[in-house]
């Protein structure tokens, strides 16, 4: 476990941040923009900092506390959320193979297909919400598990400690995606997971402000390697916008409870509206995945899915939204609203889009903080 203000109940901690570490007593973490630190002697001090490329203090205050929420052993913090993940494809070799969630967010899915496939790496898509699939998949080659929970944007909740068993059994490591619940709602390594990343851009930070992305490792040995590779290849967050995520973070319980409580009014209502075909959202008993969503989460989160009767008119309906921004991305204090067939998803085949269930009536919703009876006569207007 990282030291620190860990012995403080979960939202002391985050309310408390990593302020008044250094001798000013400074509540507001500094922002450290120096490139480079002097020294007068040459032996090497783990806890020195030498060049940003490194570590930075900013970033180090951010790191500890994103670890400490995730109960992990240490965290890298990273310019966004593809970048963390870029980090940890780079323990792969080529022939290595990885099975990963069939629905994930469609960046994500590029990077594997038209990226790192390039390099030699192999990767399954499955249904990892599927014990039998899971299992089937594996081969000798298997070295990796990558799920994201809930997915994106179907909100599948995948069995993260039966997984992690399936990983630790097949010599493979198991990486969670804990972008849509962070760490408040979900803490992966709890439940036998080896590396958490983070879209720092969403909840994490909240306020759709700032691209940033954490990785969390469970040990020290990962925690080493990875920050080999953020250090050789040059992607570790500034410290200008460690200051923005840890910013962000302080307000995380009071923000993603609010953004819960206008979701659960909101799934609710979205069912009452004749336009609709079907809503899913975590929280919802008819959830093809809520046995294990009250098992293993804190908390259903506050991203909705729902699909329109009439999949022509999704566009019309779309440019009518006027208080839920029309944009990509989430998580964020303003509620966001996304067709993903026809946006976010595009990289992904549209055969594997199909199994899924991402057809071009569907609207991802991120829900905010706004109040939330301007939010219902919003969805109402918009899809008159
Ligand atoms: N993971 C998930 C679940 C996402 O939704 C996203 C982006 O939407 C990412 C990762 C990538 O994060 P970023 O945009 O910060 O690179």
């Amino acid at each position: 476990m990282v030291e620190g203000n860990c012995r403080y109940r979960e939202n002391t901690l985050i309310a408390r941040g990593k302020g008044a570490f250094d001798e000013t007593g400074s509540l507001s973490v500094p922002v450290y923009r120096s490139a480079t630190y002097t020294h007068n002697s040459l032996e090497h001090d783990e806890n020195a900092f030498y060049y940003a490329r490194c570590a930075t203090p900013t970033r180090r205050a951010l790191e500890k506390q994103v670890a400490a929420l995730e109960h992990g052993y240490d965290a890298l913090a990273v310019t966004s959320g593809l970048a963390a993940m870029d980090v940890v494809l780079r323990l792969f070799s080529p022939g290595d193979r990885i099975i990963v969630s069939g629905d994930l967010y469609g960046g994500s899915y590029r990077l594997f297909d038209q990226v790192y496939s390039r390099y030699g790496l192999v990767f399954d898509f499955v249904d990892t919400w599927e014990l039998d699939k899971v299992k089937e998949a594996i081969r000798p080659e298997t070295k990796g598990i990558y799920i994201e929970t809930p997915s994106n944007p179907m909100l599948r909740v995948s069995d993260i400690k039966a997984l992690s068993d399936i990983a630790r059994e097949a010599g493979a490591y198991m990486m969670v995606d804990n972008t849509f619940l962070s760490p408040l709602f979900q803490k992966p390594i709890e439940l036998g997971a080896d590396i958490v990343v983070h879209s720092a851009t969403k909840y994490l930070a909240g306020h759709h402000d700032v691209l940033a992305g954490v990785i969390v490792t469970a040990n020290k040995e990962l925690w080493d390697k990875l920050s080999f590779y953020v250090m050789s290849v040059g992607n570790p967050l500034s410290p200008d916008d460690s200051w923005l995520v840890l910013r962000g973070i302080e307000t995380l319980s009071v923000r993603l409870l609010r953004q819960q409580e206008n979701a659960i009014i909101l799934a609710d209502y979205l069912k009452s509206l004749p336009q609709i075909e079907k809503v899913i959202y975590p929280g919802d008993k008819d959830h093809p995945d809520y046995d294990l969503i009250k098992r293993q989460q804190k908390g259903f989160g506050s991203m909705i899915s729902f699909v329109v009767k009439d999949a022509d008119k999704a566009p019309d309906f779309f440019a009518k939204f006027e208080i839920i921004y029309p944009a990509g991305s989430l998580g964020g204090v303003q509620s966001l609203i996304s067709l993903p067939n026809l946006s976010l998803q595009c990289p992904i085949p549209a055969s594997l889009r199909e199994h899924v269930g991402v057809t071009d009536g569907l609207f991802r919703l991120s829900v905010g903080i706004e109040d939330v009876e301007d939010l219902k006569e919003d969805l109402a207007k918009a899809l008159s």
